[in-house]
């Protein structure tokens, strides 16, 4: 599905929500009859119930509030297509499966579009660029994930980033694990060719500045950021659109893959 159908979808449940922001879930659940959203130990991350007559959220207990936030929004959009307004979605399948696959996916897309409106990372990519602070800002605004919020500016600015987060493996070796969903071309390992000792720098605060970094089998040029926050390091990539190399066939940038 196309990235404008899913903004439209999503900016029809947040038309049912009071006006608020943070996107008010709990409105839109009520408008769909939702009579209770609880928090129960189970495997999955949710899912909608029905019994009597009576509609139930439940979301998985030992999942951040950040996480359960989403995929309560994950399940709004279930409703959503499963409402009158929902006929109208059209999803291509071969097998049940597949379009089984296709509606989770379809759902995560539109929760992502309902909780991180186009407005709210306009305005801040006016005051931040595209930056790990323009990620920050809208995790912490939208209480969305970082992970959730990088793939979420990576759609609407049309810059391809990708957000990792800094770890070290049992040999004592710096390991980059990316957090963020990315463009279906940029798929692969991320490494830092040009100035390894900028990782290695990961303790401190590094301003944006440019690099030149590989994922996958590409060669890229764009920005670089490290950042802290808490105990957590993260390593931000922003590829410059100019300098990206030949696109793959296809390679449409809405597209996203996950890893
Ligand atoms: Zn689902």
């Amino acid at each position: 599905m196309k990235r404008p159908e899913v903004e439209s979808l999503a900016a029809e449940l947040r038309a049912m929500a009071v006006n608020a922001r943070p996107v008010h879930l709990y409105s839109i659940a009520g408008k769909f009859g939702v009579s209770e959203i609880r928090n129960v130990a189970i495997l999955e991350d949710g899912r909608l119930r029905r019994d009597h007559g009576r509609i139930v959220i439940e979301l998985r207990a030992d999942r951040n509030p950040q996480r359960r936030r989403f995929t309560l929004a994950h399940e709004l959009a279930h409703l959503l297509l499963d409402s009158t307004a929902g006929q109208y979605v059209t999803i291509r399948a071969r097998s049940a499966s597949a379009r089984h696959a296709e509606v989770e996916r379809l759902c995560d897309s539109i929760a992502a579009a309902l909780l991180m409106p186009p407005s709210v990372v306009e305005e801040l990519e006016q005051s931040y660029g595209v930056t790990f602070g323009l990620v920050e800002a809208l995790a912490t605004i939208t209480r969305c994930s970082l992970g959730a919020a990088a793939t979420r500016v990576c759609e609407i600015t049309d810059t391809p980033v990708v957000l990792t987060e800094v770890s070290r493996s049992r040999t004592g070796d710096i390991e980059l694990r990316p957090l963020s969903r990315r463009p279906r071309h940029l798929s692969g390992n991320v490494r830092i060719d040009s100035d390894q000792a900028a990782l290695t720098a990961a303790r401190i605060n590094l301003d944006p500045r440019p690099a030149q970094f590989r994922i996958g089998s590409r060669q890229l040029h764009g920005r670089i950021e490290i950042r802290s926050s808490g105990p957590r390091r993260f390593v931000f990539f922003a590829v410059d659109n100019e300098a990206q190399g030949p696109r793959v066939a296809n390679g449409d940038k809405s597209d996203l893959a996950a890893d």
